[in-house]
């Protein structure tokens, strides 16, 4: 199974249709039945249970062909009997039953409200839902102290749910670069995220900063926020510093995805030019302030890295999250290594082994090297 995982998640198809399957591109990636049953067990914590639909929608998407019966399936990997099954309905019926039933039930649409909002987790969303908050304004009245992250995505709700485009990432870019670049003169801002992948829009704008001399870029993030402050532009943020040093990873014995890094979870305001042509979205947080003014809340995550990590940690925060995935269960799996985005540790060597490109990083676990516009699994 594992020369098929290989072949699967890290070789392209001479040809990528999106969607080829049972959709075609222009329906919502929302509606694609396999990904609502992923989302609805992340929903409810299920996480083996998302990941398996996440894999078997990622693989349909791989295909470069309509598949028109489930016989076809044969033989290809990562598609489980349920997942079969939910195929199969939407082959023979133009929708799977389980599917629509998912998308219609009080608990998905009530999770994915209150998960919409920036700082609550599933489990916090549950805890509201078994009370019975099922809206935003639900939990406005309900009298729950709410932490600063969640007041704030209360405050920017439909900003924060309307899709980053890719000017408005470039725009955040530039306001990013200028800041940093005033701290700290020769500091390298990279876009990683969707939007290095070549997405068209994204649910924020990630970056991750470095700078040729380790150690200059230690303490950046402070410096850089502090200035944003002092633009104005600064509408939240959560700082967090380094503690890769204290106490690194060591063989690789970390199970969680969080990484170490100096990082900040911000929300930026952007000034828009053509602000008046654009839609306003139709949410159901306090439209009062959000629709006529000239700017919009866009969420950004700040990523500081040494440079010798740098190769890693652009890895790790280029995405998607499900690649990610396959691709430390193939170095854990196939080469008895450890990736993280800090490091790649090497246990029958006992020793980590260094790269200063993505490329020498996919040589090292004996992959062919995959350009981020292929990692969107
Ligand atoms: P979107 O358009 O929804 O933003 P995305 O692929 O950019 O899509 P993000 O959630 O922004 O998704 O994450 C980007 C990458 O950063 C992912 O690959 C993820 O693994 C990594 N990442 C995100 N949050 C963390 C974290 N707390 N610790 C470590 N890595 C993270
Ligand atoms: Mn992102
Ligand atoms: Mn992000």
């Amino acid at each position: 199974s594992s020369r098929v995982l290989k072949r699967q998640c890290f070789q392209r198809p001479a040809t990528r249709v999106r969607g080829a399957l049972l959709y075609p591109d222009t329906i919502p990636f929302s509606l694609i039945p396999l990904a609502v049953l992923a989302e609805s067990a992340e929903l409810n914590g299920d996480e083996g249970r998302a990941v398996a639909f996440r894999r078997s929608e990622a693989l349909l998407r791989s295909l470069d062909r309509r598949v028109q019966g489930v016989a076809e399936l044969r033989g290809l990997p990562c598609l489980g009997e349920h997942s079969r099954r939910v195929i199969q309905d939407v082959l023979d019926n133009g929708e799977s039953s389980e599917v629509e039933e998912t998308k219609s039930s009080s608990r998905y649409k009530a999770m994915k409200v209150l998960t919409g909002i920036f700082g609550v987790g599933v489990k916090t969303a549950k805890r509201w839902f078994t009370e019975g908050i099922c809206s935003l304004a639900q939990l406005e009245t309900s009298g729950h102290t709410l932490n600063p992250a969640q007041q704030a995505g209360l405050k920017y709700y439909a900003d924060l749910n309307q899709p980053v485009t890719r000017d408005e990432a470039d725009a955040i870019s530039v306001t990013v670069e200028e800041a940093v670049c005033s701290v700290l003169p020769g500091a390298q801002v990279t876009l990683a995220g969707g939007f290095r992948r070549g997405k068209t829009s994204g649910h924020d704008v990630d970056f991750l900063i470095t700078h040729p001399d380790e150690g200059k870029e230690e303490g950046l993030v402070h410096k850089v926020t502090a200035c944003l402050e002092s633009r104005g532009v600064l509408l939240y943020h959560q700082t967090t510093r380094n503690t890769y040093q204290e106490s690194p990873e060591g063989a690789g014995r970390s199970r969680s995805n969080m990484d170490r890094f100096e990082r900040c979870f911000s929300i930026l305001k952007l000034v828009q030019e053509q602000a008046k042509d654009q839609d306003p979205v139709q949410v159901e947080a306090d439209q009062t302030d959000s629709g006529c003014r000239p700017w919009r809340a866009v969420r950004v995550d700040l990523v500081v890295s040494p440079i010798s990590q740098f190769a890693f940690a652009l890895l790790g925060w280029t995405g998607s999250k499900l690649f990610e995935r396959e691709m430390r269960r193939w170095a854990v799996h196939e080469k008895s290594m450890s990736l993280s985005s800090h490091a790649l540790y090497d246990n029958n060597q006992k020793r980590y082994l260094t790269a200063s490109s993505e490329e020498e990083i996919f040589a090292h676990l004996g992959l062919e090297y995959v350009s981020p516009s292929g990692r969107n699994a």
